[in-house]
């Protein structure tokens, strides 16, 4: 969509991976050590924006309105009780005004976003990036779509539902990134017929169930799948979605936890399955082409 390209930016295709040994052997040390982390602190910082969001939208608030209080004594929160997990650590993990327990959602819902922010930077070329606005547009694109699965991660695994508000934004991003990014008809139609399998097939598991295996929410969610992830790739997703769904059904059975009747949300299962498939799909890809044709 914008003129101006890098050499290597000729396809959609992201450029090529790098890894954090690799990129210290361009030799950039110092500069890059900066950025990484710049890109951390910056995901610690998006990461403390959706403990907001996540909290006003349990309580049905804006997630833009007002200032943050301590959910136990009401009281605002200083600049000082706002440091992405700075603060948490400082305060020992206690409210400073009334020390009750704050909860450990909030430091690993920012690591977890400055950790996934710094692995997609990885992904999408590392400081090569900033060489292309096609690359920097793309990685704004993936940031927020990955804020907005983040939140939907931590919303079900507590509540059990995928808020509808928030998988919906997820797919107008995508759909507006196609949109603006439009290559061929071709490209645009397997992105369509993606979707259209991912959810289908959830939808034949719920009308199959009536309800009990999936809920709407999976449905939803995996039509936005195929729209971000695009085919073959959101094949990887499933897999590993059901792949680490089964073993950690597995492991909650076993320690007693749940027993099979038990209720378990699907959604964290197929967004730990999207972030998979995101980071490393076209070598599984690759890796699984390999292993069945020689
Ligand atoms: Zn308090």
């Amino acid at each position: 969509m914008f003129g101006y390209r890098w050499e290597f930016a000729e396809s959609d295709e992201r450029p090529e991976k790098t890894t954090a040994c690799e990129e210290l052997e361009n030799g950039y040390t110092k500069e890059m050590l900066f950025l990484w982390v710049f890109v951390f602190l910056f995901g610690t910082v998006v990461g403390s924006f959706l403990n907001a969001v996540i909290y006003r939208t349990e309580k049905g608030g804006s997630a833009f309105q007002g200032r943050s209080y301590c959910p136990h004594c009401k009281h605002q929160l200083s600049w000082r009780d706002l440091i992405p997990l700075l603060s948490f650590i400082l305060l020992r993990g206690q409210c400073r005004y009334c020390h009750l327990k704050i909860s450990w959602q909030y430091p690993l819902v920012e690591l977890s976003t400055g950790v996934v922010f710094l692995f997609i930077f990885f992904s999408y070329g590392g400081f090569a990036l900033f060489f292309s606005i096609d690359h920097i547009f793309r990685l704004a694109y993936v940031w927020g779509v990955t804020s907005l699965l983040i939140i939907i991660f931590v919303y079900d695994l507590k509540h059990f539902l995928i808020p509808d508000t928030i998988v919906y934004g997820a797919t107008g991003l995508a759909l507006l990134y196609h949109l603006l990014e439009f290559e061929n008809l071709e490209n645009f139609v397997s992105f369509w017929i993606a979707a259209l399998f991912a959810s289908g097939f959830f939808l034949a598991i719920f009308l199959g169930s009536r309800g009990r295996w999936m809920g709407l929410g999976d449905v939803k969610l995996a039509f936005f799948m195929g729209l971000f992830l695009g085919w073959p790739n959101v094949l990887v997703a499933l897999f590993v979605a059901f792949v680490i769904g089964a073993g950690g059904g597995l492991v909650l059975i076993a320690t007693r936890r749940k027993n099979l009747t038990s209720e378990v949300p699907f959604g964290p299962f197929l967004i730990a399955g999207t972030l998979v498939a995101l980071l490393w799909g076209k070598d599984l890809v690759d890796w699984y082409l390999n292993l069945i044709l020689v």
